[in-house]
């Protein structure tokens, strides 16, 4: 075990000069039970950054690492590829959804992007229940639906109903993948839990926006329109994103990455994005820098040495991931 100092730690708050120690299973603050400090570390640590929306299926995952990433969820592949995932090391901390589950003939069936057993088709009530129990079999730690209008049929409303009643049962969160007029209004109607995407299909009435923020967790994904161009559907999702923001809902740093050309690790024109629909820093440390239930920062820290500035996207942008071995390292 090793007691060390940082100049700044950010656990849900910034918390100043802090003492954490770092053992095999990773870091988290010190006690008054442990042993003094016996090294300092220069500059400031936040919980390992997470990406809450990737596809390790279309990506070199082991990469994320040394790009940033030390925390990822996986929003659905096949479910053969998962146990291979799990084994691999050094790694993502990972999370995953298993395959999406769809409506016969629906997204992502006929997309290109993913395999044809990246989806779950379901033909009813039952099926979909079952659906969801074939993930949790396989490993998922969430399920994921596609409500996508745009790419085909869409499960119908006691489908949907099934499947998030079923899966809040087996204690799992739903996420949605909504895409085409009223979809998102669909979703929130089931009581599904978090939305894959900020919505861009539409401009969501400020009482929809509102009913969102107090169940809701959306996943950013805005640079995935135009990457860096902004083109009108990055101007509908950063509105959306904007007033789901100042209704108080949480936001997910999460990047779609496997889709397009986004870089393998922080995408700093993400953060960017989520700072022009109005997070400062604070909140874009908690959409990226999650603290966990048990209060650990992870077994990945990102540490920044760069000084705060006036550029929080840039400053997030430039941390680096510390585990426990290459903390030895660097303290020696
Ligand atoms: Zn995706």
């Amino acid at each position: 075990m090793t007691v060390f100092t940082v100049d700044d730690c950010w656990l849900d708050g910034w918390r100043g000069r802090t003492t954490l120690i770092a053992d095999s299973g990773g870091f988290r603050p010190a006690s008054t039970a442990h042993p003094n400090p016996t090294a300092h570390l220069a500059g400031t640590i936040l919980p390992g950054f997470r990406d809450a929306h990737v596809h390790l299926g279309l990506i070199d995952g082991s990469a994320l690492l040394d790009g940033g990433i030390a925390v990822a969820h996986d929003f659905g592949w096949s479910l053969d590829a998962i146990s291979d995932w799990i084994a691999r090391e050094p790694f993502p901390e990972i999370s995953f959804a298993g395959q999406l589950i769809t409506a016969e003939g629906g997204y992502p069936t006929t997309s290109g992007w993913a395999p044809r057993t990246a989806a779950r088709e379901v033909g009813g009530p039952v099926d979909a229940a079952d659906a969801v129990d074939e993930q949790l079999s396989a490993g998922a730690s969430f399920i994921k639906v596609a409500l996508n209008s745009d790419a085909g049929p869409v499960p119908d409303d006691d489908t949907l109903d099934a499947l998030v009643s079923h899966a809040h049962n087996r204690g799992v969160t739903v996420a949605a993948h909504v895409q085409g007029i009223g979809q998102a209004s669909r979703a929130l109607g089931a009581a599904v839990d978090t939305l894959a995407h900020s919505p861009w299909s539409e401009r969501l009435e400020d009482d929809v926006i509102q009913a969102m923020a107090e169940t809701m967790v959306w996943v950013s994904t805005l640079d995935i329109h135009g990457w860096g161009s902004f083109d009108r559907d990055f101007a509908v999702a950063n509105d959306n994103v904007r007033r789901f923001h100042s209704a108080g809902g949480e936001l997910r740093y999460g990047t779609d990455l496997g889709n397009g050309p986004l870089p393998l690790g922080i995408n700093e024109r993400e953060l960017r994005a989520l700072e022009h629909a109005g997070l400062e820093l604070d909140a874009l440390a908690r959409a990226i820098a999650p603290t966990r239930p048990d209060g650990a920062l992870g077994y990945r820290i990102s540490r920044i040495t760069a000084e705060r500035d006036d550029d929080p996207a840039g400053w997030l942008a430039s941390a680096h991931l510390i585990d426990p071995i290459n903390l030895e390292e660097l303290l020696a």
